[in-house]
């Protein structure tokens, strides 16, 4: 059986991440979306599963600021809100993909954060 693994992992922009697999599959994931599914101990507990991260409660707006290998199994993501601790491996991205072939329900977009009009960052 061959191992699936990305061929290449393209930044799109910083808000969509194009992963190309060695099948020829590809899916194009958005910042948010891989953030909402972070895999690491503080976004799931590690004892029931249970995830912490709320749908929605990332902001669609979230940007990528570092990707990079880990071994050979694994990516690990940097966010613009700087977490950085997770690392998803080849088959959890796979699990993942938001293309229609994979998720045909599409994805359920978090809303644009309508920003508290007394308060605005400059
Ligand atoms: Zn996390
Ligand atoms: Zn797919």
């Amino acid at each position: 059986m061959q191992y699936l693994m990305p061929t290449k992992v393209k930044r799109l922009n910083p808000k969509q991440t194009e992963v190309t697999w060695n099948d020829g599959h590809f899916g194009s994931y958005w910042s948010w979306y891989l953030r909402e599914n972070c895999p690491c101990a503080s976004c799931v507990d590690e004892i029931t599963g249970i995830r912490k991260v709320g749908h929605g409660s990332i902001p669609s707006s979230l940007e990528r600021m570092n990707v990079a290998p880990v071994g050979n199994y694994a990516l690990q993501f940097e966010w613009s809100d700087g977490h950085n601790t997770g690392i998803y491996s080849f088959d959890y991205l796979r699990e993942l993909c938001p293309c229609s072939q994979c998720h045909p329900e599409h994805l359920d977009e978090p809303p644009e954060q309508i920003a508290d009009p007394g308060s605005f960052e400059v």
